[in-house]
């Protein structure tokens, strides 16, 4: 299934109303809030529906930190 995070970019199947489709998550949990990168407008939605909108995820920023430890012991 999806996996949502934090600062995760989404490309929804639906248009917002501005015409923008890129989404960046500002707040996951049982409700997601994203922001239009359009138009800059929040909203807030439940997180199964969200899953259900995502046609494409993009984890390109600001995850650095978070991810597995890497393998630098050889
Ligand atoms: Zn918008």
């Amino acid at each position: 299934m999806m996996n949502i995070e934090l600062n995760d970019i989404l490309e929804l199947k639906k248009n917002h109303p501005c015409g923008g489709r890129l989404f960046t998550v500002m707040r996951t949990g049982m409700d997601v809030r994203i922001k239009c990168l359009t138009c800059g407008r929040e909203m807030m939605l439940p997180r199964s529906k969200v899953e259900k909108m995502i046609k494409h995820i993009d984890k390109n920023i600001r995850n650095d930190s978070i991810n597995n430890a890497p393998k630098g012991t050889e």
